[in-house]
This record gives structure tokens, sequence and C-alpha cells, in this order.
């Protein structure tokens, strides 16, 4: 692909979750006009859905469907393609939640890749066999695709040692256990629009806090991420929809012996079990929460350990970053969510932060008060435009896709 080639280009972006799979058409290459969205919901489990909207015409569809796997939804994708018109796919962006030790840029999907990701998938065994089998099941479907991987953990690449080493016994950083941190997709994006928002003059002590079902801080001083509450697995830190975050590890190994569970089970019940479901006992979704705390006391508890967790947590990333300039709420919580953002940022006072109460209703872009020393954001993280930009951004920086080795995988064509 000639970098002439790349301002025409239509690209695909295919972002993976444990049970979803998100996918969106951009056209007109480096311009980027979002064609087409949509996702398949609930993927293996009963109840599957698929939705998608027509940004041109803004028709939106919706209907029910049983989904295997996440390999199953590409034959589908592929009569969407057909159906608005968009089978002319020429590159494919995929998010890859975990890139290891190694992945430190967007890389060009290659049989040696894949191979490398297989031997990570023990780091990230709920996301990353979805994304492999993506990535195979598109080259065998569209061999001339150009696909790149785009790494979560690479946002957080250059975390100071302090903050990338594990206390445990250091031979098994030698065998890559580290803390890696994760969203970094949506750190990224939410961090050039910012970018742009400032006219190039970043906050030199930045927070950006993504609140969606996975929930995760990063601390960014002058541009670069020097802390963030995900670990070694996106498990950790704050509380999320069903994931616990933080606890202590000798958790692990009580509830282990007392249940005889095995790593299996552990991780199920820490990761799909956990957080505000596993402690409302009813919903892992933040709405549903709001709309029953008055009634149900399991619903107000969750609501409030989560707050709790994640105004500690930012006090603690205040604390790494020496003071706070600026903090940005990002994320189907953070995005929408005026009360959690009211109750997160309530005790944070002391920090210079006050909200405005309109502003912070209305979602504006700035919802700090005119007086407040910390400037408060929400800014709207879109990892699918990151994914077409990167995705294009390196494959116009080939020169030409002979010049690339060809991609082959044992079952490919
Ligand atoms: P994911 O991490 O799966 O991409 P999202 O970023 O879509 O998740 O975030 C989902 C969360 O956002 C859910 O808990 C949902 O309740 C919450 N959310 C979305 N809209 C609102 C809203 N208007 N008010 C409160 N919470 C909301």
């Amino acid at each position: 692909m000639s970098t002439a080639d790349s301002t025409r280009q239509t690209v695909l972006t295919l972002n993976s979750g444990s049970s979803s799979l998100k996918f969106a058409v951009f056209e007109g290459g480096s311009s980027r006009q979002r064609r087409l969205s949509g996702k398949f919901d609930r993927i293996g489990i009963p109840g599957g859905e698929l939705s998608v909207t027509d940004l041109k015409s803004g028709g939106k569809a919706r209907r029910s469907i049983s989904l295997r796997d996440h390999a199953s939804c590409l034959p589908i994708l592929d009569e969407i393609l057909r159906e608005y018109g968009l089978e002319n796919i020429e590159a494919a962006g995929h998010r890859v939640v975990h890139g290891g030790p190694n992945h430190t840029a967007p890389a060009r999907v290659t049989a040696a890749l894949l191979g490398e990701l297989r031997r990570l998938e023990p780091f990230a065994p709920n996301h990353l066999p979805a994304a492999i089998a993506l990535m195979e099941g598109l080259s065998r479907e569209r061999p001339k695709v150009s696909q790149v991987a785009c790494f979560d953990t690479a946002f957080h690449q250059d975390l100071p040692v302090e903050a990338r080493l594990l206390a445990i016994p250091r031979r098994y950083a030698a065998q890559g256990v580290r803390r890696y941190g994760f969203h970094g997709l949506a750190f990224e994006s939410v961090l050039r629009d910012l970018h742009a928002q400032t006219r190039g003059i970043l906050p030199s002590r930045l927070l950006l806090a993504h609140l969606g079902n996975g929930a995760s801080l990063a601390a960014v001083r002058d541009g670069r991420c020097v802390d963030t509450t995900m670990g070694f697995t996106p498990l950790g830190g704050l509380v999320m929809s069903t994931r616990s975050g933080d606890i202590d590890p000798g958790l692990v190994t009580f509830l282990a012996s007392l249940e005889r569970l095995d790593p299996t089970q552990i991780e199920h019940l820490f990761s799909a079990e956990s957080g505000l479901l596993g402690l409302s006992e009813t919903s892992s979704d933040v709405r549903d929460l709001l709309a029953r705390e008055e009634t149900d006391s399991r619903a107000a508890e969750a609501l409030a350990v989560f707050c709790h967790q994640a105004r500690r947590f930012i006090g603690a990333l205040t604390a790494v970053l020496g003071g706070l300039d600026a903090l940005v709420f990002s994320g189907g919580i953070g995005e929408n969510s005026a009360v959690i953002r009211r109750r997160l940022c309530a005790g944070l006072e002391f920090l210079g932060l006050t909200l405005d109460a309109d502003r912070n209703v209305a979602g504006s872009p700035i919802i700090s008060s005119d007086r407040s020393k910390v400037t408060v954001r929400i800014i709207v993280a879109d990892e699918e435009r990151l994914l077409a930009a990167e995705a294009l951004a390196l494959l116009s920086a080939t020169t030409s896709p002979q010049a690339v080795p060809p991609f082959s995988t044992a079952s490919s064509p």
C-alpha cells in the first residue's frame, strides 16, 4: 500500500471484549469518516444480540442472534459489509488487549506475530484467543486486507521501574511478570483529543479516569504514563462491573482452600462474579444500581464501594504525580453519569478541585468551576477511530505491500 493509497482507504476496526465484538468502518483514508458501527453482544452466552448503526442514513438495526464464538461473527460481518456496500475493505485495525513485554507499538499482523500472541495467551486467556481467531479468520476470508494489531498495554510500556515492578521474587520479572496496565487505546484516544483541545499544551500532572465496565486510571506526567491502577491483568485496581479490582492476595489462597477452587474457578470468581455485580447481587450495570439504590441497600453499598475505591486511587495517583492539574473522565460511566462524577469528586476539594454543578449535569466538555485549580473534563474515548488511524499510519509508512512478508498461517489458503 502506498502513501497515496492510504488517503482513500476503507478501514475496518475490530475491538473484541471477553463476550462482545465492536466493529466500525471508516471511509476516506486519513479524513476517516465513520460510515458504520456495530456490536455483537453476549458472544458464547444465551441471548446474543447484533446492533448496527449506519452513520450515513442514521438508521439503526438490532436483532437477536446466536453467536458461538468471536470468529463466528466474521461471516455475519461480511454479510453486513456487503449489505451496506462496504465490501471493499482494504485494511483492518484490531484491538489486542495484551502485547506482552515486547510490543510497544502497533504491528502488522503476520504469522510470526500470531505465533508470539499465541505464546502470550496465558497472560490474557479471556481476550487473546478471540483476537487471534479474528485475525486468522479475516486473513482466510479476505487475504488481501492488510491487518494491524494495536496493543492496549503499549500505552504503559514506559512505566518507571518503581511502578512497573511487582514486589514478588525477581525471577518472575524475567518471565514477563510486571505491571502492564490496560485501556491503552482508550487513554491514547483521550490524550490525543486533549492535545487538540489544549492546542498541544498538555497539563503537566494529568489523571485519566476511564470508567466503563472495565475501569482504570492512568497518571500521565508531561505526556508520559507514570503509573496506572491495573496490573499484570485487567483484574486489578478499581472496582469494576464484575471484576473485584485490587484485593488482598491472601484472599485468593483463603477462598481456594475454603471452597476447593481450581485456578479457573478462582479467575471466574474475581473476574465475572465480583465487583458491582458481586456486591449488589443484582446487576453489574451502574444505571440499574442507581435506579435501585434508594430501595436496595446492596445496590447503594456497591456504588459506595465503587466511588470510595476510585477516589482512593485518584488520591494515590495524585500523590505519584505530586499534585493534580487536570482530571479527565471517559468510558460509559465517566462520560454519562453526572451523579457518579459528582460523588467521585466530593472529598477532592482539598486538591483545589471543585465541580460546576450545572456543567456536570449538562455533561459539558469542562465540568470544573472557573475557580477550580484542577480542570475536570469529559472526553469521549474513541478506540475505533484510534484503531483506524493507527492502522493507516502503520500501513502508509510501509512502502509497498510487496515489501512486507506475506501473511500465512497453517490454515490460510
Ligand atoms: P465497556 O467497558 O464494556 O466498553 P462502557 O464504556 O459502555 O463499557 O460502560 C458501561 C457502563 O457505563 C455501565 O455500567 C453503564 O451502566 C454505564 N453507563 C452508561 N450510560 C450511563 C448513564 N447515562 N448513567 C450511568 N451509567 C451509565
